[in-house]
Order: C-alpha cells, then sequence, then structure tokens
C-alpha cells in the first residue's frame, strides 16, 4: 500500500481562512480578537517561534501585544504581567513562549493565566476539562493533530490507537483526545518494554517522541494511519520526524511528513483558541 501524505500545510492554509472568516465577522460587530505573547529571553528558536505566531495572527486578523522580557526577569515581576494581561478587557488569549528560563516557575505561571485565556490549553482546569471529556480549550498540536484526522475522513471510534510520547504538551492530551473520540487507547513512552509490538498492532500511531526516525517503517501495520509530531534535525542539516517515512509510507494508509505535517497546524490552532476566546468572551 502507497500512504496518502497527509497535507498539514494546505489543510492548515484552509483552517487559518476559516479563522479569518470568524475574527472578520467579531471584527465587523468592533470586536477586535487580541493575542497578548509573552517571550522571556533570547532563546533564538523561542523568538523565531514568536515570530511566526505573530505574522500568522496578524495575516488572520487578530492583534497581537507582545512583551519581550529579559532573561533576568524576576518571577514577580513576569506574575503582575500576567495579572494585568488576565485583567485587560482587550486581550482575549495570553500565550506564554515556553521553555522559560530555568530561574522561573512555568508551572506557577501558566497557572497564573485566566483560565478564559488559556489558548494554549496548558492551564490544569484545561487540561481537567479535557480529561472530563468537556474541553474548553485544547493544546494546540494535539487538537491539529484531531483536525488532521477529520480531514482525511479517519473516525478513530472503536480503532487501536497508540500514542508515543506522554508529555503535558503533545501525548497526554492527544490520549485524552482520541478516547474522547472512542478510540481504545496505548500509551507508550521510554519504559515501555516492546514499542515494535505495540506499534505493530495499531490502526492511528502517534508519535511524539522527539528521536529521529525512531519508529521503524516495518513496525507500521499496514492499513495504519500515522501522525509524526516529531522535529528532529539530522547531523547533516535534514528535518525529519519521530517515523522513518519512506518505509513507513510503503504499509500505512495515510501519513503526514515532516515538515508540511503536524507542524503547521500548531499555529494554525492557536489563531483558532484566540477567536474562539474572542467569541465566548465578548461575542
Ligand atoms: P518531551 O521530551 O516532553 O516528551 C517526549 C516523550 O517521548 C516522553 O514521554 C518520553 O518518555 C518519550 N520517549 C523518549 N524516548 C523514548 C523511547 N526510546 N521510546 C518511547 N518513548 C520515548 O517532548 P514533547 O512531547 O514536547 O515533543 C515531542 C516531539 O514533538 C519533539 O520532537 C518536539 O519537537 C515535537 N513537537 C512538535 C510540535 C509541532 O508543532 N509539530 C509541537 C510540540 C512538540 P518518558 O515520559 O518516559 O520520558
Amino acid at each position: 500500500m502507497i500512504a496518502q501524505i497527509i497535507d498539514g500545510k494546505a489543510i492548515a492554509e484552509k483552517l487559518r481562512g476559516e479563522v479569518k472568516n470568524a475574527a472578520a465577522a467579531l471584527r465587523a460587530r468592533r470586536i477586535a480578537p487580541q493575542l497578548a505573547v509573552v517571550l522571556v529571553g533570547d532563546d533564538p528558536a523561542s523568538a523565531v517561534y514568536v515570530r511566526s505566531k505573530t505574522k500568522a495572527a496578524i495575516e488572520a486578523g487578530v492583534d497581537v501585544r507582545d512583551h519581550k522580557l529579559p532573561a533576568t526577569v524576576k518571577q514577580a515581576e513576569l506574575m503582575s504581567i500576567i495579572k494585568a494581561l488576565n485583567e485587560d478587557a482587550t486581550i482575549d488569549g495570553i500565550l506564554v513562549q515556553m521553555p522559560l528560563p530555568a530561574s522561573l516557575d512555568s508551572d506557577a505561571v501558566i497557572r497564573a493565566i485566566d483560565p478564559a485565556k488559556d489558548v494554549d490549553g496548558l492551564h490544569p482546569l484545561s487540561l481537567g476539562y479535557l480529561a472530563q471529556g468537556r474541553p474548553v480549550f485544547i493544546p494546540c498540536t494535539p487538537k491539529g493533530c484531531m483536525r488532521l484526522l477529520r480531514e482525511v475522513d479517519v473516525d478513530p471510534s472503536g480503532m487501536r490507537a497508540v500514542v508515543i510520547g506522554r508529555s503535558l504538551l503533545v501525548g497526554k492530551p492527544i490520549s485524552l483526545l482520541l478516547q474522547n473520540a472512542n478510540a481504545t487507547v496505548t500509551m507508550c513512552h521510554s519504559r515501555t518494554r516492546d514499542l515494535a509490538d505495540e506499534v505493530r498492532r495499531a490502526d492511528i500511531v502517534v508519535a511524539a517522541i522527539g528521536k529521529p526516525e525512531m519508529v521503524r517503517g516495518d513496525w507500521i501495520r499496514e492499513g495504519a494511519v500515522v501522525l509524526d509530531v516529531g522535529i528532529n534535525h539530522t547531523a547533516d542539516g535534514k528535518l525529519v520526524g519521530d517515523v522513518e517515512f519512506v518505509a513507513a509510507s510503503q504499509r500505512a494508509r495515510a501519513i503526514t511528513p515532516v515538515p508540511r505535517g503536524v507542524g503547521p497546524m500548531t499555529i494554525a490552532c492557536l489563531l483558532e483558541n484566540t477567536v474562539e476566546a474572542a467569541k465566548r468572551r465578548r461575542g
């Protein structure tokens, strides 16, 4: 079987078009959706992410308010900025770019964000609602993965899904979303005894590990659907996912490439959450 390559870039563009229409409808009612982006320190990768998010937001009709803070910022000062953003009625979403410098308590910062503005979906309340099957804000990358499944007409109901990786950012929320969609979900991680065996039984494989091409193509069951969340740079400067793409695409029914797969969905879903927050708060 030769897999359908899931074109995340095209699907993300379609979603961004939907977000732009929703933002325009709000603007027509004099509601300008606004995202606050907080960037601490000068990590170059974080700066690139923030620039892409800002550009995409402006294109979609979402205003952005940037807060760039030095790495030396004190916890108390950061917390008071979050408090001010919570209280500012014109701000609909608050995004604190992670990782924060080690001197700061990231969990406390996330907890300080008003859950009604938690467009990253990482507040414990957002994750709790997701676990209850009543999501309010869904973390962006997992949300993007579910949209990709819908776009290729995959209904997870009754399917065996294997999620590799159990981070709060990706693996755990994806496993909850798949359970909420009635899949039978197995969570794998670094202590999983026989990963190949687990993957061989999966109708849906989600790889969120951060290890280049660790999931071998011959582990993929004939006809499975593969979502590769991993972003890895090889020694020769290539960008690859967590799945051995060429071999896996000989067996899968559908597979996301890296790049142009899951990656572009993340920002599109962040904007979708922001416009959703504006609608809920002010619409
Ligand atoms: P984390 O490092 O937080 O989590 C990695 C997970 O992989 C952990 O649960 C870890 O297990 C598991 N793992 C590590 N080694 C193995 C192994 N040998 N076998 C099985 N499981 C293993 O990463 P993230 O979840 O934040 O990100 C994962 C990947 O997704 C990264 O490449 C990241 O860059 C990418 N990413 C992509 C995004 C996008 O927009 N496309 C967004 C966010 C992340 P354990 O818990 O036991 O340590």
